[in-house]
């Protein structure tokens, strides 16, 4: 049973220059919740008309407002209050998010908390920023960094809320005006922004908010003329379009895209550890994560007892409503995509890899998008299900006999976002470590993230680093003054 939270609007709407306005043509889509699939709710679906007028908003507030004016200091007072305002709805943000999401509820905690974090982390980042001064006997140079003006911000559907904060804390840290694009598989969470907004302080259309589809909203803003850069987290097919869309107004990019993430585990590794940190790699967050260790590969001595192990326990993982306390994994976020997880289910047992563990539906849950906790064994490089960005419960393992064939393996993908490596041989460690084609490593850890490191994807998981101050680069242009002494 989907127990529905008492406190749900009926309607969504725009959010711009302070005023929740319905779409220019009335048009709606409607939401579900991905237990149920019931409607719960209508969303206004922007287009080309929302984004202008979103734009002419933001524009006024970077233009005339006082908000890029303002002191990094008065600006980071604004920001701690957006977290204060953040952890005070914190059960109401964890219980809309798992309700919209179907992320476990006990995971949707941690996505509020995070978010307030990244408020206030920017919050203290740019008040700390210098700029900088170069000096030689005839000049002096000194770098002016500006805010680059009305940013695009657009989003996708995991862990959205924590997403949309990720892109708003900075490019608000660095005095932009911003519009956002929330993906429109998850609308819900982002209705919480415009209360926060009011609530801290933030001056009219410094935030604005268009909800839609992503082909009609999400394009408009990146063709608009007077968005300068986009920020975009999402598919990496999406991505390529959108770059091909923002070629003409020559826009900032920040790419931050698919992944299919190795996670590589020798023989002197830590085994306790490292199944759970393998488990825990793939299955949180419903497996709908970016940085998801989704391809295993085990070292030939301990392949089997590494996988009789990791199977009896993911065999042991709570699939359930996600608003239960004791749900480890939840329901995919809507009908579409979990055919389309099912799809690679099928595709790894015609293509010959060897079902260990899941592979269904649970029994217990008829209905709502559910799947048990899916291990595939002995995959190899053809199939789909190594190749490809599954984005679920659904992991591909594979052995290897050296070191040499673990990168080989390793960096078998399109894809180079995050990595795992397990091993008590700390050097090898840092050679595999450094020898994998990915922007983050984590050796011997699962995936802890330090808000001041780099994030970001090479080759087809991204283009361009948020995370400390390269969000601040990214939102930022340094201007270079140079002065004759
Ligand atoms: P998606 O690309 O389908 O959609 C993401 C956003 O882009 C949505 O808001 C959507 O409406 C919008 N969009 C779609 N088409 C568009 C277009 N033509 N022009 C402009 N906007 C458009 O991605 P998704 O299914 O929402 O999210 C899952 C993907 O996101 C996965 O590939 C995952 O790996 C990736 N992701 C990456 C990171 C990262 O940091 N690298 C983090 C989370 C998710």
């Amino acid at each position: 049973m989907t127990s529905i939270p008492a406190d749900l609007p009926k309607t969504i709407g725009h959010w711009i220059g302070a005023e929740l306005v319905e779409s220019a043509d009335g048009r709606t889509f409607a939401n579900a919740d991905p237990a149920s699939n019931l409607v719960y709710c209508d969303v206004a679906s922007g287009g080309a008309a929302d984004v202008a007028l979103a734009v002419t908003a933001a524009r006024a507030a970077f233009e005339i407002g006082p908000w890029p004016r303002m002191s990094p200091r008065e600006r980071g007072r604004v920001l701690h209050r957006i977290a204060d305002a953040i952890e005070a709805r914190e059960d109401r943000l964890a219980t809309w998010e798992s309700f919209d999401t179907g992320l476990p509820i006990t995971q949707a905690r941690g996505q509020a908390r995070r978010a307030a974090e990244n408020f206030r982390y920017f919050a203290d980042l740019v008040n700390a920023l210098h700029e900088d001064a170069f000096r030689t006997a005839a000049q002096i140079g000194y770098v002016v960094r500006k805010p680059i003006g009305v940013a695009g911000l657009i989003t996708p559907w995991n862990t959205p809320f924590m997403l949309e904060s990720w892109k708003l804390a900075p490019a608000l840290a660095a005095g932009c005006a911003v519009v956002l694009k929330p993906a429109e598989f998850t609308p819900l969470s982002a209705s919480l922004w415009p209360e926060i907004a009011e609530e801290a302080g933030l001056p009219a259309g410094v935030l604005n908010i268009v909800h839609g589809i992503g082909e009609e909203a999400g394009a408009a803003l990146v063709e608009h003329p007077d968005v300068p850069l986009i920020s975009f987290t999402g598919e990496t097919t999406t991505g390529q379009t959108i770059m091909r869309s923002a070629a003409t107004g020559l826009k900032g990019l920040s790419m931050e895209l698919g992944g299919k993430s190795p996670c590589v585990v020798f023989a002197d590794a830590d085994l306790d550890a490292a199944v759970d940190g393998a488990l825990f790699g793939v299955f949180s967050l419903n497996g709908e994560r970016c940085t998801a260790g989704s391809r295993v590969i085990v070292e030939a001595s301990i392949y089997e007892e590494f996988l009789a192990r990791y199977a009896a326990r993911a065999a042991r993982i709570r699939v359930g409503p996600p608003q239960d306390p004791d749900t480890e994994i939840g329901a995919l976020v809507h009908p579409e995509h979990h055919e389309r997880v099912l799809g690679y289910v099928a595709s790894g047992i015609a293509e010959g890899a060897r079902l260990v563990a899941g592979g269904a539906r649970p029994d217990a849950l008829p209905d709502g998008n559910y799947l048990a906790a899916t291990v595939f064994a002995d995959v190899t490089p053809a199939m789909r299900i190594w190749r490809e960005e599954i984005f679920g419960p659904v992991v591909a393992i594979a052995p290897f006999a050296d070191e040499t064939e673990a990168i080989r393996l390793a960096n078998d993908t399109r894809y180079g976002l995050a990595s795992y490596v397990w091993t008590s041989n700390l050097k090898r460690g840092h050679r595999v470590a450094q020898a994998i084609e990915a922007s983050m490593v984590w050796l011997n850890s699962h995936n802890v993230r330090d808000l001041r490191t780099p994030f970001g994807g090479v080759k087809a998981s991204g283009l361009g680093q948020e995370g400390g101050a390269h969000s601040i680069d990214f939102y930022t242009d340094s201007q270079i003054v140079s002065v004759a002494l």
